[in-house]
């Protein structure tokens, strides 16, 4: 459904959040919770328990000092309210962070917390207790739950069989299966295009974002052959999108707690759950904004890439290459990019920046015009980065231009918002597809005629924060590079046992081909014409060598160099004359 709409089903919406809304003075909120928690304390511990009391829960929005509604303070008084935050040990994650309101998410926070807060000025504005999402007071049966995307995903997959491609890229710890779709012209099968990802839930209770990467996948499929923009994107690239990274976790959101975050993996013998968004490689550790503590909803997991979740977005990324990945998570109406931490620099920047700036900016822009709702453009954000991120990795250790863009303006909208929330962001996506379109590299970088994987490196940027090589990928030797219109680039390809080589182009602002062959370091010790590798250049090889230049069997690199005397990587007349010439000449193997 390209306008965003859900499947009807189930129960009728409506918005029935147990809501303690708009709490000003805040010391009688929190009282009164005081109160239930001792109440709820038997025993002749309990005064003591409550002091320690570890787990309430209910999650906080509070509101940062001199803010009022709709009117937030500058980012950086933010930034040091945030700072003073991080100091008082409070994880405060970006997800829910909205700069407009002015206002943060704050997990299980105990009494003795908010205390503290207030004294320090900020304000309750909302406690959400945890319950289903689906049934109770929280029902809001509209949103997706994981057996509705796969049967969403199976049935566009059966239309749709022409273009699409439906594949598993893991299954969870409880047995779901994580589904990736690939939109195509020629689905399932490698091409020489840029590839392009979308992704959401990531966190389970970013229940909207799920709603987002479907309608990517609606516009394509029903637009293909209709639409001029969807059969071209189509056409020219891969789009692969993953509507549900955390299924196991989004199951938990539909039948215990609405509010829950993490995925479902267990870690004896009591701790639960992962932050998905914390378990990537790049980075992965103490610092900037996760936790060593299981019970925490940043727990950045046992270890580097851990979950089952993290492993399968992996694997997809080094299937595709992605030029371009987008994950969505809610909420705050902003775009972030990385770097989200740096060697603990949170002020960091990609060497790349001025691109992935460039293109934000762009996508913000695409959103503003659909209904003129602004979403903020951070890199990081101004409260202070994460690590173990998607992006951050997807940036650093895979070439990728990520972004993570939190939509609407709660973890669970009304459901009548929703449409809303996926037409703004459809504005955000389809720029991402023309500026695709636009300046860029397409580097192929071949060895002896055959395509290779070669580490290729733009030298006007310098790598200095741990990235990895970009290396070109079979069967292409393809890597794409969006740059800044109207440059000069230079594009440095190198492969152990060949001679680094560079190729400058101007970019205006559509894509430029570059082709690199790189020679031997050491030329082959084959003799030229000698197709049999017998030693002696004679008639039988010239059989071969008609065969060759037909295109006739050909497939043997080594062949092809064998008849290509001049080293254009075309085997034609212009090779006969040295292939005669080693004839006559009657060169032999040493
Ligand atoms: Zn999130």
């Amino acid at each position: 459904m390209a306008d965003g709409l859900p499947r009807a089903r189930g129960r009728g919406m409506g918005e029935s959040h147990r809501r303690f809304s708009q709490y000003e003075a805040f010391r009688c909120l929190a009282l009164a919770w005081w109160l239930s928690v001792a109440i709820a304390a038997p025993g002749p511990q309990a005064a003591a328990q409550q002091t320690a009391v570890a787990a309430p829960s209910r999650t906080v929005t509070v509101r940062f000092p001199g803010a009022v509604d709709g009117v937030a303070p500058s980012h950086e008084v933010m930034r040091q309210w945030l700072a003073w935050l991080g100091d008082q040990g409070f994880n405060i994650d970006r997800c829910g962070l909205d700069a407009s309101a002015g206002t943060f998410i704050l997990e299980s926070a105990a009494p003795s917390d908010l205390e503290r807060l207030t004294a320090a000025g900020f304000s309750v504005v909302d406690m959400l207790d945890r319950e289903p999402l689906e049934g109770g007071q929280r029902t809001q049966s509209q949103y997706f739950n994981p057996a509705e995307i796969q049967s969403m995903l199976i049935q566009i997959a059966a239309d749709y069989p022409a273009i699409t491609h439906l594949f598993s890229i893991g299954t969870t710890t409880q047995g779901r299966t994580i589904w990736a779709i690939e939109i195509s012209d020629n689905p399932g099968v490698a091409e020489d295009e840029p590839a392009i990802q979308f992704n959401g839930q990531h966190h389970a209770r970013e229940v909207a974002t799920s709603h987002v990467v479907m309608n990517v996948i609606d516009f394509l499929t029903q637009g293909y052959g209709s639409d001029a923009e969807a059969t071209d994107w189509v056409n020219r690239y891969k789009t692969v999108c993953v509507p549900m990274v955390n299924p196991d976790g989004v199951n938990h959101v539909f039948t215990s707690d609405s509010l829950w975050r993490k995925n479902r993996q267990s870690y004896p013998p009591s701790c639960l759950g992962v932050d998905l968004n914390r378990n990537y490689p790049y980075l992965w550790g103490p610092g900037c904004g996760s936790s060593g503590t299981c019970s925490s909803d940043v727990y950045r997991g046992p270890s580097s890439a851990s979950e089952l979740e993290t492993q399968a977005m992996r694997g997809l990324a080094d299937t595709y290459n992605f030029a371009m990945a987008t994950s969505y998570h809610s909420y705050g109406r902003f775009i972030d990019y990385p770097y989200a931490c740096s060697n603990g620099s949170p002020s960091q920047q990609m060497p790349e920046h001025a691109v992935i700036d460039e293109m934000m900016r762009g996508m913000a822009a695409g959103i503003r015009a659909v209904n003129g709702v602004i979403y903020s453009v951070y890199s990081p954000v101004p409260f202070g980065g994460v690590n173990g991120d998607d992006t951050s990795w997807y940036y650093a250790h895979k070439g990728t231009y990520p972004f993570i863009v939190e939509i609407g303006t709660s973890f669970e909208p009304p459901f009548s918002q929703v449409a809303g929330i996926v037409n703004e962001n459809r504005g955000g996506w389809r720029y991402l597809y023309s500026r695709l379109g636009q300046a860029r590299l397409d580097v192929h970088v071949t060895a002896g005629c055959e395509p290779v994987e070669a580490e290729v490196t733009l030298t006007n940027y310098a790598f200095d924060t741990g990235e990895l090589p970009r290396e070109t990928f079979l069967p292409f030797g393809r890597w794409t590079y969006v740059v800044k219109a109207n440059g000069s680039y230079t594009v440095r390809a190198s492969k152990p046992g060949y001679i680094t080589a560079e190729s400058t182009v101007a970019v205006a602002n559509v894509p430029v081909a570059v082709a690199i062959d790189l020679a031997p370091a050491t030329p082959p010790s084959f003799l030229l014409g000698d197709m049999d590798g017998n030693c002696l250049v004679d008639g039988a090889d010239i059989d071969e060598f008609v065969a060759v230049s037909l295109g006739q069997p050909s497939g043997l690199p080594q062949q092809v160099l064998r008849a290509d005397f001049a080293a254009d990587c075309v085997i034609d007349q212009a090779d006969l004359s040295g292939f005669v010439a080693a004839l006559l000449a009657g060169d032999g193997c040493p």
